[in-house]
């Protein structure tokens, strides 16, 4: 039961390259990896004390995104496309790489430069057009979390809240969610670009910065096969690729009122994530907490079970991250 558990939560770390600016204020690096156990070796600046983590995986600045894919969007696909859910998330303090693993640069020069939501596209279509005895339908939802409130990214009013309901029969939906049927790759990176596109005009509208909000890209696919009696049979699979709200702490930033208020939703929703995952992979636990939180409720049916989750954990290589990568580090060790 345990090992099983463990085989459907992973948790990997990927630490940034030094960026230009660090390299040329000739920052301390203290982040060193062990790629090959799984470790985390933080150095408190200035010292040669030091605190060792270990995880199931962990990348340095040398790891290209195809290998991070292969090692981590790759099953989760795979295995939605045999109907079940699978969720990976990136977690981490702004600036440390979570949105550069999940899309990659705004304007990628290369393939090789695309993240896992662009490479999961790819991936589904790839099955689809193989086809064989399955037809297949997929579609897309983009929506976003800002202060324990939901919106639709794809929406044409994106100041708009959606509400999360309970399904009389389980589960939960966000009632008036757009979701579109794509036909292919082109469809998929143009729900993603409207997405996006809306994400920072609804930022600017509400005067608030897009490292606040929680995205969660989905993609569900419908699986139809003809059995061997000769009856259709339906199947559906559902990938959720989550770029978390940064998970700085705002209080060390002199935040007040709104921005406070805003804060402390934002951690809360962190922590029950935090607390959820923590719980599905303990062997002793059988209540997880999903309730606590709208992103918790929302992923329900995504995170645990038979599902997969990766949970990558961004950090940033140099000594004036030390507390937030020791606090990130902490959290996704909980969370192992
Ligand atoms: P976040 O989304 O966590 O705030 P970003 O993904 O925007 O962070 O990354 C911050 C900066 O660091 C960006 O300029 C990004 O291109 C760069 N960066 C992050 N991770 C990597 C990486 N693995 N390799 C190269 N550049 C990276
Ligand atoms: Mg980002």
């Amino acid at each position: 039961m345990a090992e099983d558990k463990r085989e459907c939560v992973k948790v990997v770390i990927r630490c940034r390259p030094m960026s230009r600016q660090e390299g040329i204020d000739n920052r301390e690096k203290i982040v060193d990896m062990d790629i090959k156990n799984g470790g985390v070796r933080v150095r408190r600046p200035g010292t040669n004390d030091y605190k060792d983590f270990t995880f199931d995986a962990v990348y340095d600045e040398t790891a290209v995104q195809s290998d991070f894919y292969e090692h981590t969007g790759y099953a989760i696909v795979e295995s939605v496309m045999d109907g079940y859910n699978g969720t990976i998330f990136a977690y981490g303090q702004t600036g440390t790489g979570k949105t550069h693993t999940m899309v990659g640069p705004a304007h990628p020069e290369a393939e090789e430069e695309k993240g896992v939501i662009p490479r999961a596209f790819g991936h589904v279509f790839r099955n689809v057009d193989v086809g064989g005895n399955k037809t297949f339908l997929v579609r897309a939802s983009y929506m976003e979390i800002y202060n324990e409130e939901i919106r639709d990214l794809l929406s044409k009013n994106p100041k708009q809240k959606l509400e999360l309901k309970d399904h009389p029969d389980g589960g939960v939906y966000v009632k008036d969610l757009t979701v579109m049927i794509v036909k292919g790759v082109r469809d998929l990176q143009q729900v993603m670009e409207v997405g996006q596109k809306n994400r920072s005009v609804a930022s600017t509208l509400m005067n608030n910065e897009s490292s606040r909000s929680h995205s969660i890209f989905t993609v569900t696919v419908e699986i139809l096969e003809k059995g061997l009696d000769g009856q259709d049979h339906v199947r559906v699979g559902k990938m959720n690729m989550v770029d978390l709200a940064g998970s700085e702490r705002q209080s060390k930033t002199g935040a007040t009122g709104d921005t406070l208020k805003e804060a402390t939703k934002i951690n809360m929703s962190l922590s029950a994530l935090g607390n959820v995952i923590s719980a599905l992979v303990d062997a002793k636990t059988s209540f997880i907490p999903y309730r606590d939180s709208k992103l918790t409720r929302l992923l329900q049916d995504s995170l645990g079970g038979n599902t997969k989750t990766v949970m990558c954990t961004c950090i940033g290589p140099v000594d004036y991250n030390y507390d937030e990568t020791m606090s990130t580090l902490r959290y996704a060790h909980r969370a192992k």
